[in-house]
């Protein structure tokens, strides 16, 4: 197993979309050559063409000379065939988020690659382990789950399935550090780190406007303004696209046998239904038509502040149960969460800083007003108030 991944290896990528293309851009900036598979001659001539318009503009923001972007462009070989696989060392899969499409893609790579070659899948919602299912040897099967786009995120989750061998993942974390990554390594479970941990900033902001409590503009002021997030959550969703965050918390909702506290909002629901996607679609939370007039957020300070708390006691209260389940330590999640969504701060840093107990006391607050599961506390916060305790040390 203990597979060399130099720089000079092959890299393998099966489909070349928004992902599968950033990933082989990355692989083949760091120096590899790079074979990139998808179903057909027409997919990939227009992603070769839209990576070559990309690196022309890199190389007018001088961030490339035009001799550096050729020697990329170069080395990525652009195939319809499974042959050119033969020699690499590591094949990372981003087609699409269909189990039986990915356990077809890895058995058809297991009849050519090396026996000790890895195998990756940038599976957002599926289980790692129910992928590496399909192979004969699933100790080489892992997760390297990449963030959107993967030139310009740091963040890598790496993440094990049932079976997979430690020099795997040893081998796949040092690889990333050298291509300048940040690996964290989380467990195989629904929506690894980030988009397990991120989804109060969605639910919890959707909540408070179905409570009448504040509407979009106010909410995503007081996220920005006063939290120091680069975006608010009603942005947010509409630059992602309502039907894609929607589809990710359902998928996350069901993955936890429909926990509460996941649940979906018929808010964001309506909007899909009527085809008010976002950006993509010139209206979603807000209207992006010409001449329209984005509306001013009431900007009360208190009630700022008060959603502000809210919405971060929830997001605390799932990184804090994400170590209780042992999902990534209190650094890999800090880590992920900043550099795979750049949180202003890791929030288990913020919970230190923000006072333990008042979190839980925000929690209790709204459990005991609201009567629902959706807000009970982790286990861990309680426990670690009992016992005085922070995440990171004495503060100063
Ligand atoms: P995409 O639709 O842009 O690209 C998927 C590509 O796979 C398409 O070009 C398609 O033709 C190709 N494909 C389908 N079957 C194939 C096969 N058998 N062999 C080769 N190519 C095949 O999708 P995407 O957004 O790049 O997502 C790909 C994967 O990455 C999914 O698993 C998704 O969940 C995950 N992901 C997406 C994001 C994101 O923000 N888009 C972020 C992280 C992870």
């Amino acid at each position: 197993m203990n597979m060399d991944l130099s720089l000079d290896t092959p890299i393998g990528i099966v489909g070349a979309g928004t992902m599968g293309s950033g990933i082989a851009q990355v692989a083949a900036t760091a120096g590899h050559p790079v074979v990139i598979r998808d179903v057909s001659r027409e997919v990939l001539e227009a992603a070769r063409q839209k990576m070559e318009k990309l690196f022309a503009r890199l190389v007018e923001k001088e961030k490339f000379t035009a001799r550096q972007a050729e020697q990329i462009l170069g080395r990525i070989q652009w195939t319809v065939d499974w042959e050119p696989f033969r020699r690499c060392a590591l094949v990372i899969e981003a087609v699409v988020e269909d189990l039986s499409v990915k356990k077809q893609v890895f058995q058809a790579l297991e009849q050519v690659v090396a026996p000790e070659a890895l195998l990756a899948t940038n599976t957002s919602s599926l289980s790692v382990t129910s992928i590496a299912a399909a192979c004969r040897h699933r100790e080489r099967v892992l997760g390297l789950h990449f963030f959107n786009p993967a030139p310009l995120m740091a963040l890598v989750e790496v993440v094990p399935g049932l079976d997979t061998a430690s020099e795997a993942v040893q081998s796949a974390r040092a690889l990333m550090e050298r291509w300048g990554k940040t690996p964290v390594t989380a467990k195989d479970t629904p929506g690894f780190i980030v988009n397990r941990v991120a989804r109060p900033f969605y639910g919890e902001a959707l909540r408070i406007l179905e409570e009448g409590l504040a509407d979009e503009a106010t909410i995503d002021w007081a996220m920005k303004e006063l939290g120091g997030f680069r975006m608010g959550p009603f942005e947010l969703m509409d630059l992602i696209g309502n039907d894609v965050n929607l589809k990710v918390t359902e998928t996350v909702w069901k993955a936890f046998f429909f926990d509460p506290r996941y649940r979906p909002a018929f808010t964001q629901q309506r909007l899909v239904e009527a085809g008010y996607l976002g950006r993509k679609t010139g209206r979603g939370y807000y209207d992006y038509r010409e001449g329209a007039v984005r509306p001013e957020p009431n900007r009360d300070q208190q009630l700022g502040e008060a959603i502000l708390f809210r919405i971060l006691c929830m997001l605390i209260n799932e990184a804090v149960d994400a170590v209780f389940w042992k999902i990534a330590s209190v650094e890999g999640i800090d880590l992920a969460m900043t550099r795979g969504v750049n949180y202003p701060k890791g929030l288990l840093q913020w919970a230190d800083e923000l006072g333990l107990e008042n979190v839980l006391a925000q929690l209790e607050a709204l459990q005991a007003e609201y009567g629902e599961d959706r807000y009970r506390p982790s286990p861990l916060l309680r426990k670690m108030v009992r016992e005085k305790q922070t995440f990171y040390g004495t503060l100063v």
